[in-house]
């Protein structure tokens, strides 16, 4: 059967918003971490990307560290969008087979978070991958086009196994059959490492008993013969379950083909994860796996790696929870450049929501605008030149701190023309134009309505039509139950507004 992919060639898969007008052609350059430059993107097929995104180990919720991955996964797909390409997702859901420590030791991390909250894997599985949907939801992250759990694929990443196994890339051991990494010429050469010598850097120094070599890894693992697991298959090796990387590997090959564009994940799936993924991906099919690798750096807090073991964590939830706004997290996280580190701080997500706060009131305040000035011209080359500027920024691999400042310097030119009243309607109307284009990428402008529970916006809404009908008593009324809700309703020209109470 032809990858879904193919079948829909042609077709504009995630936004059906057209692509705006652009000036001169900048080509999207893009880090590849696989020969550590900066490299125009070419694609494989015509304007199609076929892209894969390393998902959500579905143990418990995911924080916001996690999330900065997913919000820069966000911004590449809406960057490729935005440049006219089509885009096929797929990202895959962990939820069978990663181990605690990356380097196949200690316990399923699955069976972890069971044992913690007494309940079966598969409902620790369901609970935290709908948690994680609705989290990214909330950060208004495109879905992938395909979202694929690990254990409705077993049979497929038996038979990848099986086929490492007829080449002579495989053999077993007493915990299970492992990927023999010396048998590569070039195992490693995403991260820089070799086969033969030393650990994989970061990795624990425990090594699986009777593994040929360090770097090794399990493709299948037996199940203990002292213990049942609940998520066990049988096999011709055994009763066991699959490695944790070999699912990337057979999910991305079933959905995009053996050979795709791009492949994404946070900068610690460098040297293990991504390495082994190439790895048996290019032994079975003989074919180079993707053509660009993309890693994210870390969100830090205090100077360190924002992490579950660290405890020095924070949920979507529990920001919201002390009062911050999704988009204004959404803002901050996107603020940084992907590949610099991150530092997370509460200042930091207030500024964030000011900065917001202030780029809302802007557009509130440009769209109720009486202008009667003629067309200001300079105001309009400043329009024009800042969807270049913009689009400069974007293609220098997402420099998105670049593209903020483009989008600064046409506020500040724009308050600074109606100051001088030399501002005409045209102008206005060119600047939000350009702002609401901008914004296909950014996705914070206009995320209000995402962010305030279903029943309170349709408050709003009988609440405008009482206004419209002049029952000023009953509008009020409900502007009461709104605020009880703990929002309030504000009137501007682009229409009602809410904001926290
Ligand atoms: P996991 O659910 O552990 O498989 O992780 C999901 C994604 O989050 C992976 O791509 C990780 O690389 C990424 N990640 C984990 N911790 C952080 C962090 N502190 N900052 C940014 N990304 C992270
Ligand atoms: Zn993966």
């Amino acid at each position: 059967m032809r990858p879904p992919a193919e079948r829909f060639r042609g077709v504009r898969f995630s936004l059906a918003a057209p692509i705006g007008d652009k000036m001169v052609h900048i080509p999207l350059k893009l880090f590849n971490t696989m020969v550590r430059k900066k490299q125009s993107l070419k694609t494989i097929e015509d304007k199609l990307i076929k892209l894969y995104t390393c998902g959500p180990t579905v143990y418990d919720y995911a924080h916001i560290g996690n999330l900065r991955a997913f919000v820069f996964y966000d911004i590449l797909k809406r960057a490729l969008l935005y440049n006219d390409f089509k885009v096929f997702h797929v990202m895959n859901i962990t939820d069978v087979g990663h181990l605690v420590s990356d380097a196949d030791m200690g316990e399923d991390k699955m069976e972890k978070g069971a044992e913690r909250e007494k309940k079966t894997v598969w409902e620790i599985a369901e609970f935290y991958t709908k948690a994680f949907m609705e989290d990214t939801e909330k950060l208004s992250i495109i879905s992938a086009d395909i979202v694929c759990k690990a254990t409705d694929h077993i049979k497929e990443q038996i038979e990848l196994i099986e086929k490492l196994e007829e080449k002579g890339f495989t053999y077993i051991i007493e915990d299970g059959v492992y990927f023999d990494t010396s048998k590569l010429k070039d195992y490693g050469k995403l991260a820089g490492v070799k086969s033969k010598e030393g650990l994989i850097p970061g990795a624990r120094v425990e090594v699986a008993e009777g593994k040929k070599n360090p770097t090794d890894f399990a493709l299948w693992k037996f199940s203990p013969k002292d213990k049942k697991r609940q998520m066990e298959w049988p096999s011709k090796w055994g009763v066991g379950f699959p490695g944790w990387h070999i699912e990337c590997s057979a999910m991305a090959m079933k959905y995009l083909g053996e050979h795709f564009d791009i492949h994404c994940g946070g900068v610690d799936h460098i040297p293990i994860h991504h390495t082994n993924e190439i790895a048996q991906s290019e032994a079975a099919t003989g074919k180079p796996f993707a053509n660009y690798w993309l890693h994210c750096e870390f969100l830090q807090v205090d100077g360190q790696k924002m992490s579950k073991s660290l405890g020095n964590f924070y949920t979507l939830r529990g920001l919201l929870e002390k009062g911050f706004s999704q988009r204004a997290i959404r803002y901050f996280l996107l603020s940084a450049h992907y590949r610099t580190q991150q530092n997370l701080t509460m200042e930091g997500l207030k500024k964030a929501e000011e900065t917001l706060s202030g780029l809302t009131d802007f557009l509130d305040r440009i769209t109720g605008l009486e202008v009667k000035g003629e067309y200001n011209k300079k105001l309009g080359k400043t329009t024009k030149k800042a969807k270049e500027g913009f689009l400069k920024a974007l293609n220098d691999d997402l420099n998105i701190p670049s593209v903020l400042s483009v989008i600064f310097n046409i506020v500040k030119e724009t308050n600074k023309a109606i100051e001088q009243n030399k501002i005409g309607k045209k102008n206005v109307e060119e600047v939000l134009k350009t702002m609401k284009d901008f914004d296909r990428v950014l996705g914070v402008l206009e995320h209000e309505k995402t962010e305030v529970p279903q029943w309170v916006r349709t408050l709003v809404e009988e609440r405008e039509s009482a206004r419209k009908g002049k029952n000023f008593a009953e509008a009020d009324n409900i502007r009461k139950k709104i605020l009880e809700a703990g929002w309030i309703v504000e009137d501007t020209p682009r229409g009602p507004r809410l904001r926290k109470d």
